[in-house]
C-alpha cells in the first residue's frame, strides 16, 4: 500500500479538494506507477457532476496517466522499474467475452472496470489519475516512447485512441473529404491524426477564435457553425464526420452536410439524448455511429504511430490547486487543447 495524495470531488456539487488514501497493495501481476501527468478530460467534468448518472463519490478522476514506474509484482513480464507507463480508461475487464478476446476490451460484454468511478474485481473504489500513485495489472499498462514530450503524451490515453480509433476503423485516408466537429482534446487529436493519414480536414466549430490554431494543427478548412449560412453551403459535402461535441445540440444538422453513404461518428457524450430524425440518414443512405475509446492493443498502436510521426497533444500544463479553474474553462470551450495536471505540484 502506498500513501497517495490526490484531489477528490466528494459530490456532484463540490469542487475537487485534496483527499488521501492508500492504493491497493502490488499484486503479482502489479506495477506501482508514480504519476507525473495527467490530463484533464471533459469526461471527468461530466462524471464529477454525475451529469450522465451513477457517479459514486468520493471520486478522484483522471483517465488519462502518465507516470514512470517504481515497483513490479513477481509475475510481471513486460515491465521494469523506471519504465514511462500510460493508463487509460479502464484498468481490467473480464477477459473471456469476445470483446476481450479480440482486444476490444473497451466493449467487453461484462464491463470494463474504470480507472476511476468504478469498483474493482476486489470490491474496492478505484481512484484516478488526479493522484501520485496508482497500481495497475500490467496488461492494461501502456508502454510510452521517451522520445516524445511527456505532458504531451498523457492525453494520448483517452483524447488520441478516442479518435484514432474510428479514423482506423472507417479506414480515413487519402481521398476522403470529412469534418471533425469540435475543437476541443478529443477534437484537435481528430485533426492531427485526420491529417496525418491523408485526408482532407474541415474544422466545424462554434468558436471563430480556433481558426488558426485548427489550421496549424493540420485542418484544410475551418468553418464556424453559429453562422447560419455556412451550414447551407456545407450540405452534403463530406464522406465522413467525427462529432465530439459536449453538450447539447441537434445531431441532424450536422447529417445533413454528409454526401451519399456517409458516415457520422459520434464520440462526444451530451447529458441529454438527441433527437434524430429519419429524414436526415433516409434520403442519401447516411450512417450515425458511434466509438468509445479503443482497446489496449489498438492503443498501444496508436502510442507507437504517435512515437514514430512526433505526434502529442497540444497542452496547457497546469498545477493540481488550479484544477477547479480548469474545469470552468474546458465547459466555456476554452482550452487550448487539452489541460494537463503537473503531478508534482500535489507533493
Ligand atoms: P472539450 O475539450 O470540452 O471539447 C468539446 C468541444 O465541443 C468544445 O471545445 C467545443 O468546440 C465544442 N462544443 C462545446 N459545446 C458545444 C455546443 N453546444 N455546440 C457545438 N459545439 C460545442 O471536450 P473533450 O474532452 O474533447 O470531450 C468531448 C466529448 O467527448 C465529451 O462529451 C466527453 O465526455 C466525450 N468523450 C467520449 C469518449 C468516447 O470514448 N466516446 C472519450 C472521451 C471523451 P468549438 O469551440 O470548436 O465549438
Ligand atoms: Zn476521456
Amino acid at each position: 500500500m502506498t500513501a497517495t495524495k490526490s484531489y477528490a470531488v466528494q459530490s456532484a456539487t463540490s469542487p475537487l479538494a485534496p483527499f488521501s488514501y492508500n492504493t491497493k497493495e502490488v499484486g503479482p501481476n502489479d506495477v506501482l506507477i508514480d504519476i507525473m501527468y495527467s490530463g484533464v478530460c471533459h469526461s471527468d467534468i461530466h462524471q464529477a457532476r454525475n451529469e450522465w448518472g451513477g457517479s459514486s463519490y468520493p471520486m478522484v478522476p483522471g483517465h488519462e496517466i502518465l507516470g514512470r514506474i517504481s515497483k513490479v509484482g513477481d509475475k510481471v513480464k513486460n515491465f521494469s522499474v523506471g519504465n514511462l507507463a500510460g493508463v487509460g480508461c479502464f484498468i481490467d475487464s473480464c477477459r473471456t467475452c469476445p470483446s476481450c478476446l479480440a482486444s476490444e476490451e473497451q466493449y467487453c460484454d461484462n464491463g470494463t472496470v474504470g480507472t476511476y468511478n468504478s469498483i474493482d474485481k476486489q470490491g474496492n473504489p478505484t481512484y484516478g489519475g488526479y493522484a501520485t500513485h496508482i497500481v495497475v495489472d500490467e496488461n492494461y499498462v501502456l508502454h510510452v516512447s521517451e522520445k516524445l514530450a511527456l505532458e504531451g503524451v498523457a492525453p494520448l490515453l483517452c483524447a488520441g485512441i478516442t479518435t484514432y480509433s474510428p479514423l482506423k476503423y472507417w479506414k480515413i485516408g487519402k481521398g476522403h473529404n470529412i469534418a471533425i466537429v469540435g475543437l476541443g482534446g478529443l477534437g484537435h487529436m481528430g485533426v492531427k491524426f485526420a491529417a496525418s493519414f491523408g485526408a482532407e480536414v474541415t474544422v466545424l466549430s462554434t468558436s471563430a477564435s480556433k481558426e488558426q490554431d485548427a489550421l496549424k494543427l493540420g485542418a484544410h478548412h475551418f468553418e464556424v457553425t453559429t453562422q447560419p449560412e455556412t451550414l447551407k453551403k456545407l450540405k452534403g459535402k463530406f464522406d465522413f464526420i467525427l462529432s465530439t461535441i459536449s453538450a447539447q445540440h441537434d445531431y441532424n444538422q450536422y447529417l445533413d452536410l454528409l454526401k451519399v453513404n456517409g458516415t457520422m461518428v459520434v464520440v462526444g457524450v451530451p447529458p441529454t439524448p438527441s433527437v434524430v430524425n429519419a429524414f436526415s440518414i433516409i434520403g442519401k443512405r447516411r450512417s450515425l455511429a458511434g466509438s468509445m475509446i479503443g482497446g489496449i492493443k489498438e492503443t498501444q498502436e496508436m502510442l507507437d504511430y504517435c512515437a514514430e510521426h512526433q505526434i502529442v497533444s497540444d497542452v496547457e500544463v497546469i498545477k493540481m490547486s488550479q484544477i477547479n479553474e480548469a474545469y470552468e474553462r474546458v465547459i466555456k470551450s476554452d482550452v487550448r487543447y487539452r489541460f494537463v495536471i503537473e503531478i508534482a505540484s500535489l507533493l
